[in-house]
């Protein structure tokens, strides 16, 4: 099989490890004859493989015992009108504040408006997306039923460095689709927190949510049964069936990472990886990173070439070298280098060394 690193932006690179033991697994897990795929969600088999995946995760992201963990579907722009669904009645008259980092929160307000009121408290729209807006600009309302944030813009390559300080009875609502489980964050700080697996869990069709007991049950009667986080809550995640393989292959992706030393060993990594390629794409103007050096994303990391006219060439020549899924999303152009947990240092190596070979240095 050729080597080659994958830096898509989602779905992406899983571990070579995971995908080696669900192989294994294919047909015949644990010698129940079955394959994941096969079994009865509400089986002792499925339901040694989902109880294992939610210990682990809690122990991963260390969750505090007053927060649900919820595995649901629909992904990241599910979520954008399951939470105003399930949180915004939190208030009589709702509003809901945003911070405006980029594609992905932009995307979330909207969404949101379909719902309540949004008031936009700050954004970095123009500055084009290249920081998160300082939080003495921020013009929160009096009573938000909650604050939207994307804790790392997946296009733009902006990531919150810490949680905001905020009113303490404002739940802040993190979108953390694409950098959970890459740096140690103090859940507690948050009222909710999703994030679709497509990023930096597993596979697709599983959507992670994290919610703080107090917020369960604000929802509208509008709000769908199987989306209403209350009723998931109290059915374990098996108030429908959940998409049981993408549990399963997540599943096998939390014990990798207990593995590796968890959270902050992948941190640690994470940091150093970045660094080599930041410290690549600055070094000269051959290449450009527009993003404030204080809100770089460590895990998707936009970059233009200088002459445009040489893209189509660097990805090529990229190509060729087993570097693959370097194009930037189609709103920004230029390329996007995503460094998930899964990617390995030598992948960065390999890109850091394509770039200097590419730039003549
Ligand atoms: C990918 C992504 C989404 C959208 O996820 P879907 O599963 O396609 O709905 C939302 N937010 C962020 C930050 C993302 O990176």
């Amino acid at each position: 099989m050729t080597q080659i690193f994958n830096f898509s932006a989602g779905p992406a690179v899983l571990p070579k490890e995971v995908l080696q033991q669900a192989a294994h697994d294919m047909l015949d897990w644990h010698g129940s004859g079955m394959s994941v795929m096969e079994m009865s969600h509400r089986g002792p088999e499925f339901s040694s493989i989902h109880r294992q995946a939610m210990i682990d995760l809690r122990e991963l992201l260390n969750v505090p015992a007053n927060y649900k963990i919820l595995f649901q579907q629909g992904g990241g722009l599910g979520q954008n009108a399951i939470v105003p669904l399930n949180l915004a009645g939190r208030r009589p008259d709702p509003v809901i504040d945003f911070v405006h980092t980029g594609t992905w929160s932009g995307k979330s307000a909207k969404e949101a408006a379909r719902f309540a009121r949004v008031n936009i408290a700050a954004s970095s729209e123009p500055d084009h997306f290249t920081r998160v807006p300082a939080r003495d600009t921020w013009r929160l309302s009096d009573d938000a039923s909650y604050l939207h944030i994307c804790t790392n813009e997946t296009i733009d390559g902006v990531e919150y460095p810490d949680a905001p300080d905020v009113p303490a009875d404002l739940p802040i609502v993190a979108d953390m689709s694409s950098h959970i489980l890459s740096r140690q964050i103090d859940i507690s700080k948050y009222g909710v927190i999703f994030a679709g697996a497509q990023k930096n869990i597993g596979p697709a069709g599983l959507t992670l949510v994290i919610v703080r007991e107090d917020l369960l049950d604000f929802a509208s009667p509008q709000c769908p049964s199987a989306f209403h986080w209350k009723t998931c809550a109290e059915h374990d995640s098996l108030y429908n069936t959940p998409p049981t393989y993408a549990i399963y292959i997540a599943g096998l992706v939390f014990a990798w990472l207990k593995q590796r030393g968890g959270v902050a060993a992948m941190e640690a990594i994470n940091i150093e990886k970045a660094r080599l390629l930041y410290a690549a794409l600055d070094a000269d103007d051959f290449y450009a990173n527009r993003v404030d050096p204080a809100y770089r994303s460590r895990m998707n990391i936009p970059f233009y070439l200088r002459d445009e006219s040489l893209n189509e060439q660097f990805l090529a020549g990229a190509k060729e070298r087993g570097l693959l899924q370097l194009k930037g999303h189609k709103s920004v152009g230029g390329m996007r280098a995503s460094i998930y947990n899964a990617m390995p240092i030598e992948g960065v190596q390999a890109l850091v060394d394509y770039l200097n070979t590419f730039a003549g240095r």
